[in-house]
């Protein structure tokens, strides 16, 4: 089996045109030599209703990497956790990375949602920091902060064949962000607005169309799609991508990329 992503979920916060939560799966072979290792990347609050569509059991994934705790980004990870206790009996470990707090986040989120929720199967957490490279089940994972939220981080992931996938989380266009793509085989990012509504009011920490525009020679990547994105912006990409080859690709939910 070759190494990709599934995109499960391509929308913005707002479900704008009926797109899911940022949510996204990874497959490589497992090391092992049986079937392959699964990492979910973000879950947004649709994030289990689209695995069940797409017909990918829970009980099948390994990991799950979270850039940052926005609702749209983890919000749906306790309806994950008790389908795996209720549902599924694992048994199995199950570990969740990401940036510094993510343990706290996600047990004070399930504790908001279902109060008093004791799991039995193995929950394990790892904080993830810049410049470490970690091990996972054949894999590589590394982080670089981007703006955004105070512990915002874009991944790195280096497949078992030495491909590299990047993924922006929600990011603000600047020289971290660029970092964090940089020689990467696939990057998906981040795309929320059209432009800036104020350039010097930092608050809208998103990648716009217009930055995407007059910076795209900046990108090493080898292949950019965007994503966070609703149906004017992807359009507007694809008609781009179309009179500029390479320029990018707009996602949507069931969108495989195949490294
Ligand atoms: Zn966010």
């Amino acid at each position: 089996m070759s190494e990709s992503v599934l995109v499960l979920g391509s929308g913005n916060a707002f479900f704008t045109d009926g797109r899911a939560h940022a949510c996204y799966l990874s497959r490589w072979p497992d090391p092992s030599g049986a079937g392959e290792i699964r990492m979910l990347i973000d879950y947004g609050a649709s994030s289990l209703m689209r695995m069940n569509q797409e017909s990918i059991p829970p009980s099948t994934v390994q990991g799950l990497f979270l850039t940052h705790f926005h609702g749209d980004h983890i919000g749906g990870l306790p309806f994950l956790l008790i389908h795996f206790k209720y549902i599924d009996k694992r048994k199995e470990p199950f570990w969740i990375l990401g940036p510094a707090g993510v343990q706290e986040a996600v047990l004070g989120l399930l504790e908001q949602m279902y109060p008093g929720m004791e799991l039995d199967f193995p929950l394990h957490f790892k904080e993830i920091k810049p410049e470490k490279r970690i091990p996972f089940m054949g894999a590589e994972i590394e982080v670089r902060p981007v703006t955004h939220r105070p512990e915002s981080v874009a991944l790195r992931l280096s497949y078992p064949s030495g491909k590299v996938f990047a993924f922006s989380g929600d990011a603000a266009f600047d020289e971290n962000l660029l970092q964090a793509l940089e020689g990467s085989d696939l990057a998906i990012v981040e795309l929320s607005i059209e432009s800036q509504p104020d350039p010097d009011d930092p608050t809208v920490a998103h990648v716009s169309l217009q930055e995407l525009q007059e910076n795209r020679s900046k990108i090493r990547t080898g292949r950019l799609v965007l994503s966070h994105i609703y149906n004017a912006l992807a359009e507007r990409v694809k008609r781009l991508n179309d009179s500029q080859p390479g320029f990018a690709e707009p996602a949507f939910d069931g969108l495989v990329l195949s490294l």
